[in-house]
């Protein structure tokens, strides 16, 4: 894109984003008018709406429907005997629903429970016997308490650097796995909790789109019906496979299977480096595995800015993590001792390698085969949904939400705004606007990465006169007394205005302080700005200070 181009694109991107804060003030007020919602919705809407808002309970269940205004229309439906959906086996009852959502992944669930709270019938169909997804049950969660216990771990194992002298330290593997699924309990029953809190219901079963306003639910080989004026399609993605390389889920592992290996393997190969990848490098890299990255790009987290990759292939390497870049696996030959991959290397020689187990961490496809897409308008691209402003597809009343919609990154948060975004929209309110831009990410490895914006050559091909800063960890205290000050703060900046362009953290703490990352660019801050708020001291946080200033050339701490 030229520069005038880009200058366009962000303008009219910029002059979006100031309509929605001009409206942010009123979004989640009780004083909120509804007659100043779009006229989509109308007077059965806007008088639960208005109920909601002044806490008075919904006794319009049976009321009209939300979109004609006139009776509702009753469609009677066998009652399901699963958790939530009802009543007692046997009987008939009403099934109308201003949103309907399929998938109880965090783009789901927090759809389901934003609709609640904004006073809007709703329904969750899930296929699984629990709430959560991916996200709770075999993604961040599960990956994040490994990697909080390998991080643990470590510090026994610096004990000595600490003061402490630590004899017959043991990993009790099983412990570890049952900390971790206690954990994923725990908050699968929140979300029950949380649904029930905002009268929100829910049923077990294979949802479908069956065309405007119906979903089909299918289990056990019976199939029962909801009316929906709305309808989430929430359905999430699943690991990616190789051609010719088949998980088999003993040797031949995806995220989930991994999360099973009743001990920890002496020898693991990871085929991709994106987040999945790397995270599960440092966990096992931590618990004492011989690990080895095979990726078919340049360059570790390929996705992060090139001076992340730099510093965290250089760390990995530290570690003894084997890191082969621009790797193309060739085959992967299961043996009694587990795996032999062959692959190109960069300078295109034959290499294989051994291992006790593989990983494939190549990407994820959204699932969206079987859920009746077909019967909509919606444009489907490689099983990937095409959404406009507020996520909806191209058939009105058909949302598509979290890692199933095209062009977005698939992240729990992405999944949680959009799905907030859709449900807003739908009760009249003034939306939150999703900009991919300042969508964060975070990748827990060690060390971890925290990103928000464009990255300097992303800056740079969009036309920006680019300033950057960048602040070293070693010159933070507090990173000093944790024992870890490797890493490093860039700031990506517009050199004309000072506008902060993007945020590429990695070293201690990474992930929390992209809190403020994110701050900064969601309301547009400059280098200016932020050089005069004050950071607390001693904070890894306050780093974020001197990265700012360092664009400036005004650093202290280093
Ligand atoms: C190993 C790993 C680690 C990750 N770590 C992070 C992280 O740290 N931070 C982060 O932001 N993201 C992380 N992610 C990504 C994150 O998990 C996803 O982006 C997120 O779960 C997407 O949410 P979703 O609601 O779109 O889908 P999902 O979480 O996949 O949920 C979809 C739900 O829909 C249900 N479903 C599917 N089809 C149907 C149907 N037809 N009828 C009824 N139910 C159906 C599924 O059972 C599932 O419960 C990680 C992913 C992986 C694999």
């Amino acid at each position: 894109m030229g520069g005038q181009a880009a200058a366009f694109v962000a303008a009219v991107k910029d002059f979006h984003h100031r309509v929605h804060r001009a409206h942010r003030g009123a979004l989640y007020s009780p004083l909120f008018s509804v007659s100043s919602a779009p006229s989509v919705v109308n007077l059965a809407l806007k008088l639960r709406l208005a109920r909601a808002a002044a806490k008075i309970p919904n006794s319009s269940r049976n009321g009209p429907s939300i979109r004609s205004g006139r009776k509702r229309s009753i469609s009677l439906v066998p009652i399901s005997t699963e958790t939530g959906f009802g009543s007692p086996e046997g009987r008939l009852r009403v099934a109308k629903y201003d949103v309907a959502i399929i998938g109880s992944g965090p783009g789901g669930y927090v759809a389901a429970i934003r609709a609640g709270e904004l006073g809007l019938k709703t329904v969750v169909v899930e296929k699984d016997p629990f709430l959560g997804g991916t996200c709770l049950h075999v993604g961040c969660i599960p990956t994040k308490v490994l990697l909080h216990h390998a991080e643990v771990y470590d510090h026994f194992k610096n004990g000595a650097e600490l003061g402490f002298e630590v004899s017959g330290l043991k990993i009790n593997w099983g412990n570890v796995l049952a900390r971790k699924d206690k954990i994923v309990k725990k908050h699968a029953k929140g979300i029950e909790f949380l649904f029930k809190k905002n009268k929100v219901e829910w049923v077990q079963g294979w949802g479908r789109y069956e065309g405007p306003g119906r979903v089909s639910v299918e289990k056990d080989g019976k199939k029962t019906q909801i009316e929906a004026s709305n309808i989430l399609l929430v359905s999430g993605s699943e690991a990616r496979a190789l051609p010719g390389i088949e998980p088999d889920h003993k040797t031949i592992l995806t995220n989930r299977s991994i999360l099973e290996l009743p001990e920890i393997p002496k020898t693991l190969i990871v085929v991709g480096a994106g987040a999945v990848g790397v995270e599960f490098a440092s966990i096992y890299n931590s618990f004492g595995t011989q690990v080895t990255i095979l990726e078919a790009l340049p360059r570790v987290v390929p996705v992060e800015d090139e001076e992340i990759s730099a510093e965290l292939d250089k760390t990995f390497r530290k570690k003894n993590i084997g890191i082969f870049t621009q790797a193309m696996v060739e085959s992967v030959k299961k043996d009694a001792k587990g795996v032999t991959v062959t692959f190109k290397d960069k300078d295109g020689k034959a290499q294989t390698l051994q291992a006790e187990k593989l990983l494939l961490a190549v990407g994820r496809k959204p699932m969206t085969d079987n859920c009746g897409l077909e019967k909509s308008k919606a444009k489907v691209e490689r099983g990937a949904v095409h959404v406009g402003p507020y996520m909806e597809t191209a058939e009105k009343g058909l949302y598509a939400i979290g890692d199933i919609v095209f062009g977005l990154p698939l992240l729990a948060h992405a999944a949680m705004m959009e799905g907030i975004a859709a449900v807003t929209h739908i009760a009249g309110k003034p939306a939150p606007a999703i900009v991919k831009e300042r969508i964060p990410n975070a990748t827990y490895c060690e060390p971890q990465i925290g990103s928000i914006g464009l990255t300097e050559k992303q800056a740079r091909e969009a036309g920006y006169a680019v300033k950057t800063g960048k602040f070293p960890f070693v010159g933070n205290s507090k990173a000093t007394i944790l024992g870890n000050h490797g890493g490093f703060i860039k700031v990506v900046s517009d050199e004309k205005y000072g506008e902060v362009l993007g945020i590429h953290i990695i070293g201690p703490l990474a992930t929390e302080i992209l809190a403020e990352a994110a701050a900064v660019l969601h309301l547009e801050g400059t280098i200016d700005d932020m050089m005069s708020m004050m950071h607390a001291h001693p904070t890894v946080w306050e780093g974020m200070g001197d990265a700012f200033a360092s664009v400036r050339g005004l650093q202290i701490n280093v």
